[in-house]
């Protein structure tokens, strides 16, 4: 073979090899470039991807929609004419007439009296008690210390407004009449005082409007939830959210035992309290 051929031959296969390894730059060069295109794209999309979330999440929370609902639709309701008087829908347990509302706890007449359009206490005859059951309830009522000279202390004016016959709010002369503080009008009986004596003066009507959450029980007689008042005593709160710790003894502490809806109780104290106006709204 002449020494011209080899000579063409590896001066061929020099520049091939020198043309592959071009490509191979170039190559590597395109897949770096590649490579970095992806990264810029997934950034992009993550970008994206982040900014809509924030959008929507942004969106969610600027929509007034998302927090507004329309049923359902609360029962129209139209308050008394007077402050005190009873809304449309309360139940009216005494509007100075009428004694069909009570009973004894033999389920017989009442023997207190009405006097001047006030139910009044007949000392001796014993508690009166609501026919109807009631839990969680608004109730308004209007009461009136008798004559103070004969009395002093717990036994002045005192009777008692039990809540489910078992949760009482004091009633009580307020009026210059010094006793244990947990016992005064406004208290829980025995178990919180008054957040101020809220009581006018002696031979004035006293009004009290009373919030009642009723103490619930589950499987077994289980507390779930204990009662809780609030106390308002002529437009002041006297009780506030109060969570109540059982039943208000006169004697031993609170303890609370399984119950269902019951009546609501006045006391007989003794003393010739007078009520009136008293109506009460199931909630
Ligand atoms: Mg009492």
């Amino acid at each position: 073979m002449p020494v011209g051929t080899n000579l063409f031959r590896q001066v061929k296969i020099q520049k091939t090899l020198i043309s592959y390894k071009a490509y191979e730059k170039e190559f590597l060069f395109f897949v770096e470039e590649y490579n970095y295109h992806k990264f810029y794209i997934m950034k992009k999309k993550t970008l994206l991807i982040l900014f809509s979330f924030s959008f929507l999440c942004l969106r969610a929370q600027t929509d007034p929609k998302q927090t507004e609902w329309y049923y359902p639709e609360p029962l129209k309701v139209s308050p008394g004419n007077v402050p005190g008087a009873p809304p449309s829908d309360a139940i009216i347990l005494f509007d100075g007439k009428d004694l069909s509302m009570w009973e004894t706890n033999h389920k017989e007449d009442v023997k207190w009296k009405i006097v001047n359009g006030a139910l009044t206490v007949v000392p001796g005859t014993g508690e009166i008690f609501t026919k109807e059951y009631f839990g969680d309830c608004q109730l308004h009522i209007e009461f009136k210390s008798p004559a103070p000279e004969k009395y002093n202390g717990q036994d002045r004016g005192n009777s008692g407004i039990f809540l489910q016959s078992r949760y009482e709010i004091q009633v009580l002369d307020g009026d210059n009449n010094p006793t244990y503080v947990n016992g005064m009008v406004g208290s829980v009986y025995k178990q919180q005082a008054p957040l101020v004596n809220a009581y006018t003066k002696n031979g004035e009507w006293q009004v009290y409007d009373i919030y009642f959450k009723a103490p619930c029980f589950g499987t077994g007689g289980k507390l779930e939830s204990p009662a809780m008042v609030t106390v308002v005593l002529n437009g002041i709160v006297v009780q506030n959210n109060y969570i109540l710790k059982g039943n208000t003894p006169y004697i031993g502490f609170p303890e609370y035992t399984p119950h269902g809806r019951l009546p609501l109780m006045l006391q007989d104290h003794g003393t010739e309290v007078a009520f009136r106006n008293i109506w009460i709204r199931e909630l």
